[in-house]
């Protein structure tokens, strides 16, 4: 048998440490995952309370165009059915993206470090990757464009990026999507979306209508908190929409993803709570951070990279045996940083003792 030569290259994605893993192993009860962006209040009662309702006839298979969560959606956006595709998680949208516009000659375009599903997908379609230095946390937006040439496809912008946390401004989005050549797929990742708060966001929904080379990627696995249920979607012009429809699978949304996805973006109020407490709970980790001395990038979404004087990778060993779970930056490709999630108040506060404890030790040489 012969696989594409590509893959023998490449690892399958390495998840953050399982809470059940952790436990065996130090002979913990109680851990906090703080390592893959999940909203640690949970998802919206509305859900909780529909559910026993949703697991009628499962014998029957999806809605595959999804009409039902299509509908909402579009209305909640105030965007057409039609701009609209869903995915088995936004991963699975990059996937289809993937699919779509790249193959062997072709190239794409993103930043390093980002979300690695992007380099990844690629990959495997046989496409050059052009990874360009993030600066500062940030995008380096004009070399990303510099690196345009007839044969790029797709180009990758993640805002907040992952795992830097940092936002791109509205002028700086204008200015690439007026600089980008049409025949260029600007892919505008926005899975952080709901915890970005800064007065320049971008509105990116409003530039579908000026951009129709532009597609934005949503999810409910973040502040929604539905990572288990695996349901996001793609924003564009309904010519991209269609390009990408046949790359899709025809049932790769499930029954109860669909409705527990309604469900929950009724539930703004949950969205409005959650979002606040974690904004609450990154100030005072800022604000931890500074005081510790410790310098850390701008974040508008639910976690922050922060650098220390130690390697990520001791660092997060040593808060794995008190029981919380977190991001090596060494597996980032941030060295002697740690990517944390924002969880609840009192895992916080619990956690910031720790490092404080970590970095005492380190400091009178006691290690
Ligand atoms: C988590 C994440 C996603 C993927 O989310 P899904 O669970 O697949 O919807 C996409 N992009 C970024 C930047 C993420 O951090």
């Amino acid at each position: 048998m012969k696989a594409k030569d590509i893959l023998k290259e490449m690892t399958p994605y390495k998840p953050g440490k399982q809470i059940e893993e952790v436990k065996k192993e130090y002979g913990l009860n109680h851990i906090v995952k703080l390592a893959s962006n999940e909203n640690p209040h949970g998802f919206s009662d509305r859900v909780k309370e529909e559910l026993p309702k949703l697991i009628a006839n499962l014998e029957i298979y999806p809605d595959g165009y999804a009409a039902a969560v299509r509908q909402k959606v579009a209305d909640f956006l105030h965007v057409d059915q039609e701009q609209l595709i869903f995915g088995n998680g936004s991963d699975e949208v990059v996937q289809i993206i993937c699919r779509t516009f790249l193959e062997p000659g072709s190239n794409t375009i993103m930043a390093a470090p980002t979300f690695p599903q992007y380099r990844h997908n690629a990959l495997i379609e046989g496409a050059e990757v052009r990874e360009v230095p993030l600066q500062e946390g940030h995008h380096d937006l004009n070399e990303m464009l510099a690196q345009i040439d007839e044969f790029t496809r797709v180009l990758w912008i993640c805002t907040p990026n992952n795992p830097t946390g940092v936002h791109i401004d509205h002028q700086s989005l204008t200015d690439v999507l007026n600089q980008c050549p049409d025949h260029v797929l600007v892919v505008l990742d926005e899975a952080y979306y709901e915890y970005l708060k800064a007065e320049d966001a971008f509105d990116s929904l409003a530039a579908l209508e000026k951009y129709p080379n532009l597609i934005v990627l949503r999810t409910f696995s973040k502040a929604y908190g539905l990572a288990g249920l695996r349901i996001g979607y793609g924003v564009s012009s309904k010519e991209i929409i269609q390009t990408l429809e046949p790359a899709r699978e025809p049932f790769n949304t499930s029954t109860i993803a669909q409705a527990a996805a309604i469900l929950a973006l009724e539930d703004q109020e949950f969205i409005k709570k959650t979002t606040e407490e974690n904004l609450r709970n990154k100030q005072a980790l800022i604000e931890f951070c500074d005081y510790q001395g410790m310098d850390y990038y701008p974040s508008e979404a639910n976690f922050v990279l922060i650098h220390l004087p130690i390697s990520g990778d001791e660092m997060f060993e040593h808060l794995l045996s008190k029981g919380f779970i977190v991001r090596s930056g060494e597996a980032l490709g941030l060295p002697n940083t740690i990517r944390l999630t924002i969880g609840k108040k009192d895992d916080m506060i619990r956690i910031q003792d720790e490092i404080k404890g970590k970095l005492a030790k380190v400091a009178s040489g006691e290690q």
